[in-house]
């Protein structure tokens, strides 16, 4: 077993003295604010601000008492059907190994809050072998946590803890937030420290092994913090890391990161709100629960985050100031919207996020096809039911992943896959049009109550366009020329490309009308938005011990050659030049490099200007030539983008003047070799020959290992060859440079 060791617990045990029943407490003001999950008639669930782990847990009774003794039968029973239910919740949810349950009855037992019981409930997960941390010191054993569930600090982290609280008697948040980072929890449950983690490798495969049995990973966590554009990748992580010790990681994790599904949605249902227990239309009346309309509800949550000033649509880079207003306006007006943009813009992504502003979940009729309202159900059978069954109906949570659809437009999708179809037979048996056993629902009617979106909007022909329009203007639409109604409350997302869409004849007027914002979207306005999303896009490989390590020049290259492309007039800018080919590119890159490292057995990744010729592959298929000539044009199209960009990027950092001891060098009759094969300590002889050149490469900054160095003499000389001062010969796949 591992030993949990919980630092941020220490701002707790500080000032925990000015504070109230934290449990009392919880039961008035917000439930969000409170931390609180949810409450049955007698206890309540409730996560710990200071937890120990992931999912910690609390349940108690609501009555504030000391004495478990003394609590009356009913009460009892009340609490451990909760506690029972939250244990379900928490394993659903996070697939934990193993359970800590505890309770402690007075201060000598170690209980934190004295006078009102509580029972505690820790998920654990099992440690991988390579990071199993070492056996405790002998003299750390016994020491205690404040609650007695934590137990032994090692002792170079007691003396740090008594340093710091001995001061002022209270951590301050940047000291909490260091030592936090010493016992770092890496999100998907492992507590050992960095160190006692070990190499980077072992930490990848416990990533490995959390994403195999689906749970969050802690890269996920990176994501969520919804990080703008500008900042660093270095403060990305860090800013990661103190909010993954924070109990705010359970919420990104089941609200905003989209991480559940829907079985831990109608799990976590159960608890998230209190109303969410109820299991009939009786005990939602009883509950005071009230549908409201899809807009009402993402109006509604709209507004709560941004008055908790938190971002919508995290991990979208570079909309701040354009899109992402646009959107919220549409949001809060309840509008249908329509994403205007060429390729490779996120509009998929954007309009999936939107999901996040659904509630966790809502109640249906359980079983209807069109999660119909239990109040006012639309389709046949419901509303039989509910005349037959009345309070009894039965009802199902559904989660954000019930209420979502899309296709993506193609002139093959028909009326019946997007609204449905209508068995004539079994109409001519005489039975009700309107019944689920003569119309068989398509996909728009299946997201009812929810979002539905359709990608490249142009593509549907005419008919289903003209389908779609009812829908959502008269709310009922003709099947094989029957009239059928179908009020459904949707909001309905488009996107397009917006020569497509304008261009006449391929929308109908109408449809066109009835979507009330067109929202453009652009690629990236700066490189370093550009590499940003590159950044975060480009899957982290296993490379086993390599290490990756990728020189700020080499990345504006491969952003630039992209930007080069977006401004090409030799490029089709109509399709657009997605911010994949930049992907993809960097990822052809690191994978030419990766090759190297292997064959020559260095330990460092790192691409150089030669690796460049590799993104040919991953930029020729997703760029379309304005006009169209001999096969060989592409290539020495995106050669000429290749030079172009490595030259307005050495233009930012270098300067032929400053070079002139480079080029005098050579000019005496030096000359350099390179090629994407050439082990890195072969460049050392160049520079060391040709002194000039190791200051050039000190100009790009420090460089201090052989491999490193390679790729910085190749950018110097690569650069003096495409301002002509030195020539490249080739021969195989060697370069020489020479005077
Ligand atoms: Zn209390
Ligand atoms: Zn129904």
């Amino acid at each position: 077993m591992q030993v949990l060791w919980a630092p941020w617990r220490m701002a707790y045990v500080a000032d925990k003295a000015a504070r109230g029943c934290i449990f009392c407490i919880a039961l008035e003001g917000d439930r969000r604010e409170r931390l609180l999950l949810g409450t049955t008639a007698a206890s309540l669930v409730i996560l710990n601000r200071f937890p120990y782990q992931n999912g910690h847990l609390m349940v108690a009774p609501r009555r504030h008492t000391a004495s478990l003794t003394a609590l009356p039968e009913a009460e009892h029973r009340d609490l451990a059907e909760t506690l029972r239910r939250s244990i379900d919740t928490v394993a659903a949810t996070f697939h934990p190994d193993g359970f800590n349950l505890g309770m402690n009855l007075g201060a000598a037992a170690g209980a934190g809050v004295v006078d009102h019981l509580h029972w505690h409930i820790v998920p654990r997960w099992a440690a991988p072998r390579a990071t199993r941390r070492p056996r405790r010191p002998p003299e750390a054993a016994g020491a205690r946590g404040s609650c007695g569930l934590v137990a032994a600090a090692p002792p170079a982290r007691r003396r740090a803890r008594r340093a710091h609280a001995g001061r002022n008697g209270v951590l301050q948040r940047r000291e909490t937030a260091a030592l936090a980072r010493l016992g770092e929890s890496c999100g998907s449950g492992c507590s050992g420290t960095s160190e006692e983690r070990g190499a980077r490798p072992a930490a990848r495969e416990h990533r490995t092994r959390a994403r195999k049995e689906g749970r969050p990973t802690p890269r996920g966590v990176e994501r969520a913090d919804g990080v703008r554009g500008h900042r660093s990748s270095a403060a990305r992580g860090s800013a990661a890391r103190e909010q993954r010790t924070g109990p705010r990681d359970f919420w990104l994790f089941l609200l905003e990161r989209g991480a559940y599904n829907r079985r831990t949605t109608r799990g976590m249902g159960a608890v998230v709100q209190g109303s969410e227990t109820a299991r009939t239309l009786g005990e939602l009346k009883a509950s005071g629960y009230r549908v409201v309309p899809v807009r009402e509800e993402m109006r509604r949550n709209l507004l709560a985050r941004l008055g908790r000033k938190e971002r919508i649509l995290p991990g979208i880079i570079g909309y701040d100031d354009t899109v992402i207003p646009d959107i919220e306006n549409a949001v809060l007006a309840g509008h249908h919207m329509v994403f205007l943009g060429e390729r490779g813009q996120a509009k998929s992504r954007i309009i999936r996020g939107l999901t996040s502003l659904l509630d966790p979940a809502v109640p249906a009729v359980e079983g209807c096809p069109i999660n119909d309202s239990p109040f006012d159900p639309i389709c046949r059978t419901c509303r039989r039911r509910l005349t037959l069954e009345g309070d009894t109906l039965p009802i199902a949570w559904i989660g954000p992943d019930d209420r979502y659809g899309e296709k993506l437009a193609t002139p093959d999708v028909s009326m019946a896959d997007l609204i449905g179809e209508i068995d004539p037979v079994k109409v001519a048996e005489g039975r009700y049009l309107a019944d689920e056993e003569t119309i068989h629902y398509g996909l728009v009617p299946r997201t009812n109550r929810g979002l539905f979106a359709i990608n490249e909007l142009p593509d549907l022909t005419e008919k289903v366009q003209v389908g779609l329009f009812n829908l959502m203007e008269e709310k009922d639409v003709q099947i094989k020329g029957y009239k059928i109604r179908l009020p459904l409350d949707i909001i309905i997302v488009a996107s397009a490309n917006p020569e497509d869409y304008t261009s006449r004849g391929r929308i109908i007027t109408p449809l066109k009308d009835r979507f009330d914002v067109q929202i453009r979207t652009h690629y990236p306005h700066t490189l370093d938005d550009e590499i940003t999303i590159m950044e975060q896009e480009t899957p982290v490989l296993d490379r086993g011990v390599r290490e990756v390590r990728v020189p700020f020049f080499i990345k504006e290259i491969v952003a630039q050659i992209t930007f080069e492309a977006r401004g090409s007039n030799e490029i089709n800018q109509a399709s657009g030049v997605s911010v994949r080919v930049t992907i993809n590119n960097y990822e052809s890159l690191l994978s030419n490099a990766e090759k190297r490292a292997v064959r020559t057995t260095e330990r460092e990744i790192v691409p150089r200007i030669t690796d460049l010729p590799s993104v040919l592959a991953s930029t020729a298929g997703k760029i379309e030539l304005e006009y169209v000539g001999e096969d060989k044009k592409d290539g020495d199209l995106i050669d000429r983008l290749i030079n172009r960009a490595i030259l307005k990027v050495w233009d930012k950092y270098l300067k032929v003047e400053a070079l002139k001891k480079v080029t005098d060098h050579f000019e005496a009759g030096w000359g350099v070799e390179v090629s994407d094969e050439m082990p890195s300590h072969e460049y050392l002889e160049g520079i060391r020959h040709i002194p000039g050149l190791r200051e050039g490469v000190g100009l790009l900054g420090a460089f201090e290992t052989p491999a490193l160095m390679a790729t910085a003499t190749e950018f110097v000389l690569e650069g003096l060859h495409l301002h002509q001062k030195l020539n490249k010969d080739r021969s195989g796949g060697r370069y020489a440079y020479r005077a």
